[in-house]
């Protein structure tokens, strides 16, 4: 019988895989049999025979057999598994019946029996083909009785005929199993690695082509986590590849344990794995990838090379809704791991995925997976820095409000927000205590901070973003000369850096840092007021506030049409 997947749901109806996936071969096989064992009978008619011939007893059983093998080829592709079981009995019936017409005894055409015993041994499980078998035997046996061999020895001629096609089924169903066994065994070893024994790449895409797909269908999440181990080439170069291919087998032993059994773990690369979590979320995904971060990293540790690694996360169907897009978004998080100094897990950004849908995207695909890669280390600076992957998002929002209601054209709207979006590029320079420094900063501690302009705009060198690096470096800078890095005046500013400034300072008074609580919409929005002119732009905050009080007036009107609606239909159901 054909090898089929475990399914960990739990184990497959025989009967219904073999209808799907069996019968309709099953079928076809048979009718091409009853044809072409038809045909012949049909032959030793047309040819001279024996005045003792039933022709009508066998013209009729032709007419069977020919009408039989139609049926079977016609509903071939659906019908029940339990027909081509019967159409074999029916068949052993029919050329029980042809050699007792044929009118010799012993009969030449039992011969067909050989086809009944070879298909049974090739197609059906043991005990099916034992009840077929057996029933070979009994109508063997009464052709014998009804026909006797001339010169006796009826029984000799039951057993030797019968004995030798039952070796035949034997024969034919054990190459059978044997060519089966050799198609998984070919079958596994060309989707597994032969170092690790973990999936290889090819096993990894169909495992990961099937569960996007089953996720597609039940609607479930499936999150795929890739992962790479930092600065591999040092352990081969220092210690050789003997202990570098030791330190693959031990890392890929550590993600398979600390994972479920239904979870997939692939080998994609040299020193690349993969993980496949159905129905895993996004932070399902962290919490294991960091697991397994932290428990390679122990492993190692005391390693004449300490071997760390580094994951990146994409979650189907958020960040990519095919296999494809799902690998490239899982691609672009890791090499964020790497750019953001190694050892760590990040995941997609949602972020990515808008910047290009919103159309910002450029012609240049250089330039689209750059950006790509430094908005997944953008979203991890703001996680390490404010716990949320919010900032970094809101401050791109704001920071487009403002440029759409200055008049900005379209194009410049956009690189404005995707200045928002990365204008806290160069705080993966700040360290974790810094950033998360509960009290306030000293001078050293806050020197250090007035650096990520700066590394910000390092961060950002590509011939493409030469505008939003320069105004990443200036969102410190104040108009009246007291900002950072340079201290420039209000001049000396372009206007997308100071809108980029309110926009981070609003977003910075209206959120919970480690270091204050946030102070609310309106005493934000009342600082920005106080602060117009010296800490920021004049127009920009008019702007601002203007777009801020627009948006509050909206959200009072629908609430209160809500409001309204709820009143009315309270109302409507009090009269009632
Ligand atoms: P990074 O942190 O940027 O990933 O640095 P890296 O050195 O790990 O990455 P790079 O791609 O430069 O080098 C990967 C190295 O992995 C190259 C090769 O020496 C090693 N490698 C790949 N496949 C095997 C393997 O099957 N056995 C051994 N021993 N080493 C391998
Ligand atoms: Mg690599
Ligand atoms: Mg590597």
């Amino acid at each position: 019988m054909p090898r089929v997947a475990a399914d960990p749901v739990g184990p497959p109806d025989e009967d219904a895989v073999t209808a799907m996936t069996q019968t309709p071969l099953m079928a076809r096989a048979l009718a091409c049999l009853f044809a072409a064992g038809a045909s012949l009978a049909a032959l030793t008619l047309a040819l001279p025979h024996s005045p003792r011939v039933n022709e009508a007893g066998l013209v009729t059983v032709i007419v069977l057999a020919y009408l039989i093998a139609a049926l079977l080829f016609w509903r071939s592709q659906s019908m029940s598994a339990v027909i081509p079981r019967g159409a074999v009995a029916a068949g052993s019936t029919l050329i029980t019946a042809v050699a007792y017409f044929s009118g010799q005894t012993p009969s030449p055409l039992i011969f067909f029996y050989l086809w009944v015993f070879l298909y049974v041994g090739y197609f059906l499980t043991r005990r099916q083909a034992a009840v077929q078998i057996a029933f070979v035997g009994l109508l063997y046996a009464a052709l014998l009785a009804a026909a006797p061999p001339v010169g006796g020895g009826g029984v000799e001629w039951w057993l030797v005929a019968f004995g030798a096609l039952i070796v035949a089924a034997v024969l034919i169903a054990t190459m059978r199993a044997r060519s089966e066994q050799l198609i998984a065994r070919l079958h596994d070893a060309a989707r597994t690695d032969p170092l690790t024994g973990l999936l290889n790449r090819r096993g990894f895409r169909e495992l990961l082509d099937l569960e996007v797909e089953r996720a597609r269908r039940m609607g479930a999440p499936v999150a795929l986590v890739t992962g790479d181990l930092d600065h591999f080439k040092q352990v081969n170069d220092r210690c050789g590849h003997p202990a570098g291919d030791a330190a693959l087998c031990r890392a890929a032993e550590l993600l398979r344990a600390g994972v479920r059994q239904i979870d997939g773990v692939a080998r994609i690369g040299g020193e690349e794995f993969a993980l496949v979590l159905p129905g895993t979320d996004q932070e399902g995904a962290a919490a294991v990838a960091d697991r397994l971060r932290c428990a390679l990293g122990e492993e190692f540790r005391a390693a004449t090379v300490p071997i760390t690694i580094s994951f990146g996360i994409a979650l189907c169907p958020e960040h990519g809704a095919t296999a494809g897009s799902l690998l490239q978004a899982c691609d672009e998080a890791l090499y964020a791991a790497k750019q953001g100094g190694r050892d760590r897990v990040v995941w997609h950004s949602p972020a990515v995925a808008r910047q290009f849908l919103d159309g910002a995207r450029g012609n240049d695909v250089q330039e689209d997976r750059f950006v790509a890669v430094l908005l997944e280390l953008a979203t991890t600076v703001d996680l390490r820095f404010s716990g949320s992957a919010r900032h970094s998002e809101t401050v791109g929002r704001y920071a487009e409000m403002v440029s759409v209601e200055l008049g900005l054209p379209e194009e410049r709207v956009a690189r404005v927000r995707l200045a928002g979006l990365l204008h806290d590029l160069g705080k993966v320079g700040v360290p974790d205590a810094i950033l998360q420094k509960p009290g306030r900063l000293t001078e050293e501690e806050f020197s250090l901070v007035k650096e990520h302009p700066a590394l910000g705009a390092q961060l950002l060198q590509h011939p493409g973003l030469s505008d939003v690096r320069g105004w990443v470096a200036a969102h410190h800078e104040r108009p009246d000369g007291r900002g950072y890095p340079l201290g420039v005046g209000a001049d000396a500013i372009a206007l997308e850096a100071q809108i980029v400034a309110v926009a981070d300072a609003y977003e910075a008074m209206t959120s919970d840092r480690p270091y204050r609580r946030a102070i609310g919409r309106d005493a934000a929005m009342a600082e920005l007021r106080r602060g117009a002119s010296t800490q920021f732009d004049p127009k920009v905050v008019t702007a601002f506030l203007r777009v801020l009080e627009r948006e509050a007036r909206r959200i009072d009107m629908l609430f209160r049409a809500a409001l309204d609606d709820e009143l009315r239909s309270g109302a409507r159901s009090a009269r009632a």
